[in-house]
């Protein structure tokens, strides 16, 4: 895909700045819907594919799912997703006034805890058939993405054209276009240029957009742990005072002698001073250290894969999302804390609400890169976006610290959000991103 078009010049309606999880997406929903899409990445595929890449996996709301679904995303994920049937969050440390009891042979007391049978619909015959999201490694959601681009390619190489490894060497936007240059040294046109470009956006700083960022001190440490016992569908999060700690069910794997390994994905948080120490453990050092975390409710853990990733935390925020002839979606616009895992579940909901404004202003035969379309995205996405900020940033602010007086008061509230069927599924409904003005994808409805 990459060589043949490779330093062709071209007309295109819109221009994708990063292909990464949601640059693809976008590009997959604009072309889906007709619209002619050029996306640059400058990673190689073969790069995008590899699990060294990208450790992580992604909790993807039950909106998510859906969003991918529609756009044929889904099916090529699906046999490396693990259902979450259950969220289990606990206070992690105990009190040293001996306030509330331990649990024997746990590490903390149970605080909350979600079920996909509260959240199911009153005529839903098999509750757990219907999970409150799912776990996949980014690198089976790249390789999808990937895959089905490559499909949309085949059927109408102008619809969709990906061009990588390469990057936007120089970009103009004036009010009656886009036009860049690339590093292979053709040029495309367009109406609107995309930026997806993650974190530290090259397209989002060269039109002067500036970014609130707060460093939180913080390192995710992030692994697949294979351990004895089957995890059922359970994701655990344990709030310790270096910030959260959680094990995600993830799909079963088979080693090398053809024996099923059960595993999950580790995010553990912690101040940073200490991350260098614990990333030179050796890998049994480092089991140990995460079963004293951990304790034993899953049996003996350790490394699968042997490897760990680190990544730094902080909050971002772009001041704003659009520029003449230019809209941030994705981290580009927005970075925030993984203690509830929706940075990317964020991300798909810019691509779905984006791809609408681009896809009926098109219908109604208007200018897609004009002033009111891109508007209409900002107006759409910054307050739920705000509103995800807020939450993460405040609970990671709350759990992350060891007063006893804030901790008590912490706990009291899990244990009645715990005794108060309808508030949890307030919250659960909101995690699973089917609350406020969704957008069609994310109804699993087609553009
Ligand atoms: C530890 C951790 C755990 C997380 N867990 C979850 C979770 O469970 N659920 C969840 O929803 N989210 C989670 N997130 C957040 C999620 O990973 C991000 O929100 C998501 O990766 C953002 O995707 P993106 O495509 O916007 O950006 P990126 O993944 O950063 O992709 C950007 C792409 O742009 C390309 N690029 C960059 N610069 C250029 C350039 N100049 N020219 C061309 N191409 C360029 C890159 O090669 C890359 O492919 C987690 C994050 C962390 C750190």
């Amino acid at each position: 895909m990459a060589a043949r078009d490779a330093g062709r010049d071209r007309d295109a309606e819109v221009l994708v700045a990063g292909g990464g999880m949601v640059g693809l997406a976008f590009a997959i929903a604009l072309a889906e819907a007709g619209v002619e899409v050029v996306v640059v990445d400058r990673l190689d595929p073969a790069q995008q594919r590899d699990e060294a890449n990208d450790g992580r996996s992604s909790a993807i709301a039950r909106g998510s799912q859906q969003a991918l679904a529609v756009l044929g995303l889904w099916d090529g994920m699906a046999p490396a997703a693990a259902p979450i049937i259950d969220i289990r969050i606990s206070d992690g440390l105990p009190y040293p006034s001996g306030l509330r009891p331990r649990r024997p042979g746990g590490s903390s007391a149970l605080h909350l805890h979600f079920a996909s049978a509260e959240v199911a619909e009153e005529d839903d015959a098999r509750p757990h058939h219907r999970p409150l999201g799912y776990i996949v490694e980014n690198t089976a959601i790249k390789r999808a993405s990937l895959d089905r681009a490559r499909a949309v390619t085949a059927i109408d190489p102008a619809k969709l054209d990906l061009r990588a490894p390469a990057d936007i060497a120089e970009l103009q936007r004036r009010p009656g276009g886009v036009t860049a240059r690339l590093s292979d040294g053709s040029t495309i046109r367009a109406r609107l240029v995309v930026a997806a470009d993650g974190r530290r956006s090259a397209t989002r700083e060269a039109a002067g957009i500036r970014i609130m960022e707060i460093d939180y001190g913080q390192t995710a440490i992030v692994a697949t742990v294979a351990h004895e016992l089957p995890h059922d569908g359970v994701a655990h999060e344990h709030f310790l005072p270096s910030g959260p700690f959680a094990l995600l069910p993830m799909t079963d794997a088979k080693d090398d002698a053809g024996k099923v390994v059960h595993r999950s994905s580790l995010v553990w948080t912690e101040k940073r001073g200490l991350i260098a120490a614990m990333m030179a453990l050796d890998e049994d050092a480092f089991a140990l250290e995460l079963q004293r975390r951990f304790g034993n409710s899953l049996g003996q853990l350790s490394l699968w894969g042997g490897r760990r990733w680190s990544y730094p935390l902080t909050l971002l925020h772009a001041e704003r999302y659009i520029d003449t002839r230019l809209a941030l979606i994705g981290d580009a616009a927005h970075g925030i804390h993984p203690i509830a895992g929706q940075g990317l579940n964020l991300g798909l909901r810019d691509v779905a609400a984006l791809a609408e404004c681009i896809v009926d202003a098109r219908r109604l035969g208007l200018d897609i890169g004009s002033a009111t379309v891109l508007e209409r995205y900002q107006r759409w996405r910054r307050l739920d976006t705000m509103a995800l900020i807020a939450a993460t940033d405040s609970l990671n602010r709350l759990f992350s610290n060891d007063l006893p007086p804030v901790r008590l008061l912490r706990d009291l509230g899990l244990a009645a959000v715990n005794r108060m069927p309808p508030l949890k599924r307030f919250f659960m409904r909101h995690a699973m991103g089917l609350v406020g003005d969704l957008p069609r994808l994310v109804k699993g409805e087609a553009l």
